[in-house]
């Protein structure tokens, strides 16, 4: 098989890991923008396949002293436009394919928002939750001495995703620090303010989907809204959203979802806060996590993994609009149904681009020894994020595109030019 064997299909494959669908996705959503753009098919090899990807066994000392070994993983897509950026991911079912995957959407992504970097993820194949808070430090700390020869300020600069958090940025950064000698803030991003991160980095990504959200949905008033995942991005931006005048109807998290006419939202983020997730929570009711994304409301906003709108699920999804928070949440086939039901789709590539816009934000204070306040934060994501939103919109009405193809149309075809400027060495 060469590398343009590539599935170019729409529908998912029975039983195939739900990394390597949604690495189809985003080669499928590629080849689909390589078509638009006329581009050739050196170049789509190229943007296809990643530039650099780093397996390495992750030894953990167990507090009993067994010793455990780990797979991770960081992928550079590509870095035609400056260093690679994207997050670490701790996960169990984490793979090489499912990394590559997000490495390619953040490629488009931070081009979609202008902003000059490659893509490129990391993940660790573990389940957090069943690690010591010391047991997780000396696995991340172990896992950051392994990739960081890839890794640095002007290389591939990491950031959270899912299952990490400003905790496991600060232990990579100390690490990577230790090991050169000084200190380096800028090898990370959103990390605590007290070491370096910015502010607005930890509601960025939430900030960016209501802006999204609000871009296209005009008024917010009265807005019925339902958020899948209730984690980093999903409870803040459900909170968003909610100030915005919406009215959040129903959440959820791994371990269930709840219902009610108006959730409190900030209730509910304090209830599950104490009590490890929103079932149980006391003003609402439970519901399927499946009832969740086939709910009957303005807004369905899918934060939390790949894949979860399929070709199976999506004729009996009602939303009006999705703004996508998670990476991936909809497969190919779900996308033509979608579309063809009339649903928009606020795609991830631009829908939330908060997070790294505000990671680009804090990379440029911490190399520039800069400190700017939350409103001058916000003004320029606000301002970064409703300038692609304009672009993809104008493109989709104008060439009659998706906004997802459009999106991706804008962001490989700035890759493409880069790589055009360049040229190819030697
Ligand atoms: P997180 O680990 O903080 O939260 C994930 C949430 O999803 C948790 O509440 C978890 O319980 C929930 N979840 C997992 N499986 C679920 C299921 N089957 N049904 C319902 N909920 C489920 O992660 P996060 O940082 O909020 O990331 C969520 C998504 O947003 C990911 O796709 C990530 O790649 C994407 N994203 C994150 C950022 C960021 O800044 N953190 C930026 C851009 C995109």
């Amino acid at each position: 098989m060469t590398i343009m064997d590539f599935p170019t299909t729409t529908s998912g494959i029975q039983g195939m890991a739900p990394g390597q669908q949604a690495l189809d996705a985003a080669r499928f959503q590629l080849a689909e923008a390589v078509r638009f753009l006329g581009l050739d098919d050196g170049l789509h090899r190229m943007l296809a396949t990643p530039r650099r990807s780093l397996t390495v066994s992750v030894p953990v000392r167990r507090e009993d002293g067994r010793m455990e070994v780990v797979q991770g993983y960081r992928v550079q897509h590509n870095l035609s436009r400056g260093p690679a950026k994207g997050g670490i991911r701790f996960h169990p079912d984490t793979d090489l394919a499912e990394v590559t995957a997000l490495a390619m959407w953040m490629t488009w992504k931070c081009a979609l928002v202008g902003i000059p970097y490659g893509g490129a993820k990391g993940g660790v194949a573990v389940d957090p939750g069943t690690l010591t808070t010391r047991e997780l430090e000396r696995m991340t700390r172990r896992y950051a001495n392994e990739i960081q020869p890839l890794i640095g300020p002007e290389k591939d600069i990491p950031a959270p995703d899912v299952g990490t958090d400003e905790q496991t940025m600060a232990w990579i950064m100390d690490t990577y620090s230790v090991n050169a000698g000084y200190s380096v803030p800028g090898v990370v991003t959103g990390k605590p303010t007290t070491l370096g991160g910015s502010l607005g980095r930890a509601g960025a990504t939430s900030r960016g989907v209501q802006i999204a959200a609000l871009a296209a949905l005009g008024c917010a008033e009265g807005r019925t809204v339902a958020v899948q995942g209730f984690g980093k991005v999903g409870a803040l931006a459900a909170q968003y959203l909610a100030d915005a005048g919406c009215r959040v109807v129903a959440v959820s998290d791994a371990s269930g979802a709840i219902y009610s006419e108006r959730l409190d939202v900030a209730d509910v983020r304090a209830w599950a806060g104490a009590n490890g997730g929103v079932p149980g929570y006391p003003h609402a009711d439970a519901i399927t996590h499946d009832e969740l994304l086939e709910l009957d409301v303005d807004v369905l906003v899918p934060a939390a993994l790949e894949g979860v709108l399929t070709g199976a699920n999506a004729p009996r999804v009602k939303a009006r609009l999705i703004v996508e928070g998670a990476n991936g949440p909809t497969t190919p086939a779900a996308d033509l149904i979608l579309a063809d039901q009339g649903t928009t789709i606020i795609p991830d590539i631009l829908a939330n681009a908060g997070g790294v816009i505000v990671s680009y934000l804090e990379w440029v204070q911490n190399t520039q020894a800069y400190s700017w306040s939350a409103h001058e934060v916000e003004v320029k994501l606000r301002d970064l994020m409703e300038g692609a939103f304009r672009e993809v919109n104008t493109l989709a009405a104008d060439r009659g595109l998706t906004l997802r193809e459009a999106a991706h149309a804008i962001g490989v075809g700035r890759v493409a030019e880069a790589h055009r400027l360049r040229g190819l060495y030697p």
